[in-house]
């Protein structure tokens, strides 16, 4: 039986690795049974251990955004990999990807390839500080930008989930770095500048929220924090590791024009493979060693078949707008859809959706902030999920991710979650005993 195999892996892994899992959130805890394991991807499909087939929503968290398994993406692995894994010395693909990065997202003068998003933010905050030569970072509360210590303060993502904002591990010292505002909320801006202006060497920001599930900014709220950052040269940093690439062929900067100071990315810049990358005005980024002062380095950094792959994949997303005009239409019906279904169910829901990025929310909303996503009754998206993935659907196992749809969505891939929904939330509905009780935050 399909469960057991699964659960089998579970267990063998729970010996092995810390929780059974190598990132908190595969472990399925927030939606309350053990996860999946997956054997094979293809398309808008993942097949699990037991070779039970399923619609994908999670997309690889991001990068899949022209479905799995792409060939052309495969064939520049394939082609990469006949010439060798890593050399530890420059290659030409890493001048041309830093070249299509930077003719890409309109921030970005020089580029920097690290291996994951985390390194990418770590090593931004480095060099804000470097810059500015100021200590203390503003991030908003529920905002995630990867595990280093300084972003582990009223994080948003797994971290949300398992109510451990602060986790244990981090230093008072760091912590006292890192102030929080409230996402969408430029006074609460205001009032830690006025506290603490000169102190502050950057402000970090997902422009599009997508660690407390899916948010998008106010109308204005990008630019006022440009013009804040710009009037007491504080460092702006746009994290776009889940947008960019995403949500316009230049990230989330061009579709809401504005200009941050740096630029964090990963997820879609690697095709699926480990990639990460920090860019911005050349002014900052030659303080990085060896040209500057500010030292950061890595092994694996710009690794050939890595290259290869996130080559391939910005090639295919520059040359072709129709891509985005295509995961807006499809992002779109699904959204109709399930708006559709909710007109015929009593139960308080909000649906937030930028392209195809979305999440739905257990809650009346608006969903805006931190504040009002923790109002989301979590259990009932636990009952969602496990009603969906019954019905072979595949959603983020938690009401703080969001969910990614990929071009290679078809038609019958937006029918079926919608009918799916429509008798997911009908059992919801009808369960009464179901707790309403939102999140408790310690
Ligand atoms: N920033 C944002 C906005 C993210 O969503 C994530 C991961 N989801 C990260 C940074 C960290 O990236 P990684 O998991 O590759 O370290």
């Amino acid at each position: 039986m399909k469960e057991k195999k699964s659960s089998k892996l579970f267990e063998r892994a729970r010996e092995v690795i810390p929780g059974g899992v190598n990132s908190p959130v595969r472990a399925f805890r927030a939606v309350g049974i053990d996860p999946l394991f997956i054997r094979r991807a293809k398309g808008s499909y993942v097949w699990d251990a037991e070779g039970r087939r399923y619609i994908d929503y999670i997309g690889s968290w991001g990068p899949m955004i022209l479905g799995h398994a792409h060939p052309r993406i495969l064939g520049a692995i394939r082609r990469a990999l006949a010439g060798g894994t890593s050399f530890g010395l420059p290659t030409e693909l890493e001048v041309r990807m830093a070249e299509l990065i930077v003719s890409r997202m309109p921030a970005v003068e020089m580029v920097r390839m690290v291996n994951s998003g985390t390194e990418a933010t770590m090593s931004a905050i480095r060099l804000a500080r470097a810059f500015t030569g100021r200590d203390k970072i503003m991030k908003f509360e529920g905002c995630y930008h990867g595990h280093a210590d300084s972003f582990l303060i009223k994080a948003g993502s797994g971290a949300a989930t398992f109510g451990t904002p602060d986790s244990p591990g981090v230093t008072k010292g760091v912590a006292t770095d890192t102030l929080n505002a409230r996402f969408n909320d430029i006074d609460s801006v205001r009032k830690l500048i006025e506290a603490w202006g000169s102190e502050i060497a950057a402000i970090i920001v997902e422009p599009i929220v997508g660690n407390m599930g899916c948010i998008p900014p106010k109308p204005g709220f990008l630019e006022e924090l440009r013009s804040l950052c710009t009037a007491e040269k504080i460092l702006f940093i746009a994290d776009e590791v889940m947008t960019g690439f995403r949500v316009a062929p230049g990230g989330a900067q061009q579709l809401y024009r504005f200009h941050p100071d740096l630029v964090t990315m990963g997820k879609i810049i690697g095709g699926g493979l480990p990639v990460g990358a920090y860019g911005g005005r050349r002014e900052i980024l030659e303080m990085v060693a060896p040209g500057g002062p500010v030292y950061q380095a890595g092994t694996l950094s710009g690794n050939p078949l890595a290259m290869a792959a996130g080559y391939e994949m910005l090639s295919i997303l520059a040359n072709r707008t129709v891509v985005y005009k295509k995961l807006e239409r499809t992002s779109r019906a699904l959204e109709d859809g399930l708006r559709e279904t909710f007109k015929g169910v009593d139960l308080p829901l909000t649906l937030n959706r930028v392209g195809s990025m979305f999440t739905l929310f257990f809650t009346g909303g608006p969903v805006t902030d931190w504040e009002s996503a923790k109002k989301s009754d979590v259990e009932r998206y636990g009952v969602f999920f496990r009603e969906m993935l019954k019905m072979v659907i595949i959603l983020p196992p938690s009401q703080f991710e969001e969910a990614f749809v990929s071009a290679s969505h078809s038609g019958d891939d937006i029918a079926r979650p919608v009918r799916a929904a429509r008798k997911a939330l009908e059992a919801i509905a009808d369960r009464s005993t179901l707790s309403s009780a939102p999140l408790q935050r310690p």
